[in-house]
């Protein structure tokens, strides 16, 4: 069980940095919470497993300090951290059993072979490896391997804390599910700190209690799955979030109103732009959009209309912008111009891709 601090943290891959472009991870400052499920989730290249790598002291920082129950453990080697890692692809013994795998992480560190034995069962029981115990590693699917992977991660019942490199990148998508549920429960009954990468928001968003949303070496947001979709702070979590994302026009805002081309949006209240903004931009869900519910909406261009089976995805054009917009599936649009018509409480206003507090 371990509280987790990061400290001015910034990384560079690079023997001397300059500019902000050379760093993979920029200046950062966050807490885990002891007992808290993170996910880490952003696109190819944001920099999760850089951060994930200096934590679990595989990669020094290059800058910033990190505390484990307020002990600076910066300086350690990953041996020393009571940490458990597991990666996006198979780390096992191919010469071993399962059995010899499963074990290896408690036979390093002297646990009695009862109690080993004990917890290996355990673990093959919960990952289904049960009748696999006794079969060498080796000749084993990537699939089988990646829930040995697991299990070595998980096996150790007294780490302070368990990091999981998109641990599933490998596994087939029908167990993915499965796997997922169990490693949620091996959480909740554990009360381990579970740091958990991901690019993809559906397991991050099942998974843990915070997302963390990086971009570019950044933290944008850090919330719960509600707060990231109903308030993105940064229009990269708009749209990284949701499917379709959310859309993001560019406009002017003038106290409590918006203007994109001729047309006017009343936003509900005053928003002041901060100074020498560059960018001003309107973000507004496709779920949060109406089309000719009033008779005084936006005209709009309607370009296509795509079923998914459970709802619409209307393909629009506003002032040559386009945006998508959600509705029923029993909805029909005749012609192709539409009046739209936004729920004013979800309609955001970003400065250089920030949120405007308003
Ligand atoms: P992610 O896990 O989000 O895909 P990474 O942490 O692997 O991102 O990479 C972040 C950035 O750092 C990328 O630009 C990547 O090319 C670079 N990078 C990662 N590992 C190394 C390395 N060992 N040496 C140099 N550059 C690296
Ligand atoms: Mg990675």
């Amino acid at each position: 069980m371990a509280k987790i601090e990061l400290k001015n943290l910034a990384h560079s891959y690079k023997p001397n940095p300059t500019q902000p472009s050379d760093y993979a991870l920029k200046p950062m400052n966050m807490t885990w919470e002891q007992g808290g499920a993170y996910a880490l989730l952003g696109p190819s290249g944001c920099g999760k497993t850089t951060l994930l790598n200096i934590v679990s002291g595989l990669v020094k920082p290059s800058q910033g300090q990190i505390f484990f129950d307020g002990k600076d453990v910066t300086a350690l080697p990953t041996e020393q951290l009571n940490i458990a890692q597991v990666f996006q692809f198979p780390v096992i013994y191919d010469t071993m059993t399962v059995y010899q795998n499963l074990a290896f992480p408690l036979k390093n560190r002297h646990v009695p072979a009862a109690a080993i034995d004990a917890r290996v069962k355990e673990v093959a029981k919960m990952l289904d490896l049960e009748r696999d115990l006794t079969r060498k590693a080796r000749g084993l699917t990537a699939d089988m391997k990646q829930k040995i992977s697991l299990g070595r991660g998980l096996v150790r019942a007294d780490v302070g804390a368990i990091l999981f490199d998109e641990p599933l990148t490998v596994i087939d998508p029908h167990m993915k599910w499965q796997l997922r549920a169990q490693l949620k429960r091996v959480h909740e009954q554990s009360n381990v700190t579970m740091v958990y990468v991901t690019h993809d928001q559906t397991e991050a968003l099942t998974i843990a209690d915070k997302v963390i949303v990086m971009y570019d070496g950044e933290v944008v947001q850090i919330g719960t799955p509600q707060e990231l979709f109903e308030r993105p702070a940064h229009t990269f979590v708009g749209y990284f979030i949701g499917s379709p994302g959310m859309n993001v026009i560019a406009a002017e805002v003038a106290g409590d109103v918006a203007r994109i081309g001729p047309h006017q949006i009343a936003l509900g209240r005053p928003v002041t732009a901060p100074a020498g903004a560059k960018k001003i931009e309107l973000g507004i869900r496709p779920e949060f959009i109406t089309l000719n519910g009033t008779a005084d909406g936006i005209p709009v261009k309607v370009k296509r209309v795509e079923d998914t089976g459970r709802f619409q995805i209307a393909r629009v054009e506003l002032e040559g912008m386009p945006l998508a917009v959600i509705m029923p599936e029993d909805a029909r649009i005749d012609g192709d111009v539409a009046r739209l018509s936004v729920d004013q409480k979800h309609l955001h206003v970003y400065a250089d891709g920030h949120l405007v507090e308003g």
